[in-house]
């Protein structure tokens, strides 16, 4: 998902970040640029207008940063509307105060409704909630069934109508017609909150019917279901692979039904996302989940702002920055330029002091976690203690002034004499000096290459 729109993206900024400072030509290419990537990957015409309108406005008016370049302003811009027609801030579930909480799924035929349920479900019993599912999609015959299994799947409840009222030979019921006489879902899902109300249930997921292109029954139904069991909460199920389509679907649902939120599925997918992105902009209300899969437990709260870096593929780097320019005073600021610039080899009395200015960041972990390419390496990242960084400094406190700017000249009997003044083994001496030398070796080729990492500024 999004491969495509990702690479298109970071190539335009690519350009950008050769230049010194930007034109109104330059800027308006880029808007340009970003435009087609947009409709190239689906996204729908109304929220490519609203977003390049403030990506162009705001990098004219170029917010002067004194840590970033004009192409990393922009890259800024860029992820924090991205962030915006996303929904903004991170949604959570709303849990009713006298329970049960009623949830509704509603959308299109096939678009993953049952198959969130039991994800749904599964999440929620792991946080200490009593879920049940209630099968109100009497329209395909077999949607009873396989809600029952995916319950099954989830180890999570389900109240489904009494068989006999549900299935037979109804020409009513096969044409989609009539289904208020025949197995009414209205009723099961007013008779499965009684039933969660009994049994001590305090989540009720409502499982909708859905049909293969929005109609006026469908809208109806599910309007009565929402009004009738008075939900909590009503989630517009959408595919996130349907492209152009989204957009009436999801403003269909939101007029016919009303909505408080959406979920996208199938973000495993390889489609362009044009719905992901377009969705939250179209109907007004956010999106509070992703499925990425046909697992029970591929499934995720959405952020809005880490879908917004894995489109522009950088970590949470802008978090980074921003952190780094609260916590770095601009004299300190351009010392590190000065010297990024310089011949000079980097210290150990640099290194202490940037230390402590990522100290007041936050802790190394978070911060780790906010590089690029960082999401790969989850089990490397929760195997890594905050200590290390204690124990590290511990070891540069140890130096003396002269070995923290010659770290060469650290032979044995001075990495001894440090090991035992931090309280570490000569071994952990040894590996801290390879790999800051290792860290010398980086920077000297960076300042060669003449850039570091996309999107980061000359921040070692
Ligand atoms: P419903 O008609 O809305 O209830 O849709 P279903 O839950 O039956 O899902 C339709 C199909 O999409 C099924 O084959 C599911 O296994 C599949 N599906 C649902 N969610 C996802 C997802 O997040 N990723 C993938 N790859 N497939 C999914």
């Amino acid at each position: 998902m999004f491969n495509s729109l990702s690479d298109r993206l970071t190539d335009t900024f690519r350009n950008l970040k050769r230049k010194g400072s930007l034109s109104e030509t330059d800027v308006n290419k880029t808007v340009r640029d970003i435009r087609m990537a947009l409709l190239d990957a689906d996204v729908a015409l109304p929220v490519v207008k609203q977003f390049t309108g403030s990506v162009r406005e705001r990098a004219l008016g170029a917010e002067v940063s004194q840590a970033l370049n004009p192409g990393q302003q922009v890259v800024k811009i860029v992820n924090e509307e991205l962030v915006s027609i996303l929904g903004g801030a991170t949604r959570r579930l709303n849990l009713a105060k006298n329970p049960p909480t009623v949830i509704m799924l509603a959308g299109l035929q096939g678009s993953g409704k049952t198959t969130l349920a039991g994800k749904l479900g599964y999440w929620l019993k792991d946080q200490g909630h009593a879920p049940l599912l209630v099968a109100a999609d009497l329209q395909r015959p077999n949607a009873v069934t396989q809600l029952e299994v995916v319950g099954e799947r989830a180890g999570v409840s389900v109240f489904a109508p009494e068989r006999g009222n549900v299935f037979g030979h109804d020409a009513a019921l096969e044409s989609g017609e009539g289904t208020r006489s025949f197995g009414d879902p209205i009723d099961v899902a007013i008779d499965g909150v009684a039933h969660a109300r009994d049994k001590g249930f305090d989540v009720v997921i409502i499982d909708t019917a859905g049909r293969l292109a929005v109609d006026v029954d469908l809208m109806r139904q599910a309007h009565d279901i929402r009004m009738e069991t008075n939900a909590d909460e009503v989630l517009f199920v959408i595919d996130a692979m349907i492209g152009q389509a989204a957009v009436d679907t999801a403003k269909a649902f939101s007029d016919g039904v009303g909505i408080t939120g959406s979920v996208l599925t199938k973000l495993d997918g390889d489609a362009r996302g044009g719905a992901a992105l377009s969705v939250a902009t179209v109907t007004g209300e956010p999106i509070l989940f992703a499925s990425t899969g046909e697992g029970v437990k591929d499934f995720e709260t959405f952020h809005p702002d880490r879908m917004a870096s894995r489109i522009l593929d950088m970590g949470d780097v802008l978090t980074l920055i921003e952190q780094a320019e609260k916590a770095f005073d601009q004299s300190q600021q351009r010392e590190m330029a000065r010297k990024f610039l310089s011949e000079e080899d980097f210290t150990f009395t640099d290194f202490l002091e940037q230390m402590q200015a990522i100290k007041k960041m936050g802790s190394l972990k978070q911060m780790l976690g906010m590089m690029p390419g960082m999401q790969q390496m989850r089990a490397q990242l929760d195997a890594l203690d905050d200590k290390e960084f204690d124990r590290v400094e511990a070891m540069v406190r140890s130096m003396t002034p002269f070995e923290r700017s010659h770290p060469k000249q650290i032979n044995g009997s001075r990495r001894a004499r440090i090991a035992k003044g931090s309280g570490v083994s000569p071994s952990e001496v040894n590996q801290l000096l390879e790999r800051f030398g290792q860290a010398q070796k980086m920077m000297r080729q960076m300042r060669k290459g003449g850039g570091g990492m996309p999107g980061m500024p000359a921040m070692p």
